[in-house]
């Protein structure tokens, strides 16, 4: 199964409000579903065999939920928020406001669910290697490098493919959709536009284990 993330020029067509191009795969029909399950399936795979090298297993997450507007899952006593993707450690589970991300989807291409869907799958992994971090901001960092370290790794494996120069593009597609949570718009607690993009560059460059 190969995928072509389009980033670069669809953000360019978004911020003009032309059409997005459709992204490329090899039967022939992509949709936000395909593009959601397929980053999913991606990113566990990478997960466990990365797990497996070191020694390890990789537990897949116990579910995945769509959500529209107020009707997702609680995580603990916390209620989904709209707008929003989250892994709840509670369950093992991430769930996705899916009107939202679709949008996303929409504006700026495939890039986005790519960034957000490993980025919540990176919460996931940072609960089985118990990184042990103190400060949230430490955690959304990381998750930002497990991002780009599995994109760039399944980009090698052949699994995605980019265009030269996507690299940029993908960060800004983190900058404008890489987390939007409510914490996303209070810099302190998951770091700068700026400090997102540098964790992101650097797994995208050197790999999860430079995370
Ligand atoms: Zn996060």
């Amino acid at each position: 199964m190969k995928r072509i993330l389009i980033i670069g020029l669809v953000l360019l067509l978004g911020a003009c409000g032309l059409t997005r191009p459709r992204s490329m795969d090899a039967r022939g029909a992509d949709s936000f579903e395909d593009d959601v399950r397929t980053a999913r399936t991606l990113t566990e795979a990478f997960w466990q065999q990365y797990f497996q090298r070191l020694g390890r297993t990789y537990r897949p997450i116990a579910d995945f939920v769509p959500y529209s507007g107020n009707s997702g899952p609680n995580c603990g006593n916390e209620p989904a928020v709209p707008n929003n993707a989250f892994y709840c450690p509670v369950g093992h589970f991430i769930a996705y406001d899916q009107d939202w991300m679709e949008s996303l989807w929409n504006e700026m291409g495939d890039g986005s669910v790519y960034v957000i869907i490993p980025h919540e799958l990176g919460h996931a992994v940072q609960a089985q290697l118990q990184t042990g971090f103190q400060l949230n901001v430490q955690m959304e960092l990381q998750a930002d490098c497990y991002a780009g370290g599995t994109l760039s790794s399944l980009v090698r494996s052949g699994a995605l493919e980019t265009q030269p120069g996507d690299e940029d593009e993908l960060l800004l597609s983190l900058e404008a959709a890489g987390d939007p949570t409510d914490d996303w718009l209070n810099p302190s607690a998951h770091g700068t536009a700026e400090q997102r993009q540098a964790s992101f560059a650097t797994g995208w460059r050197s790999g999860v284990s430079a995370c």
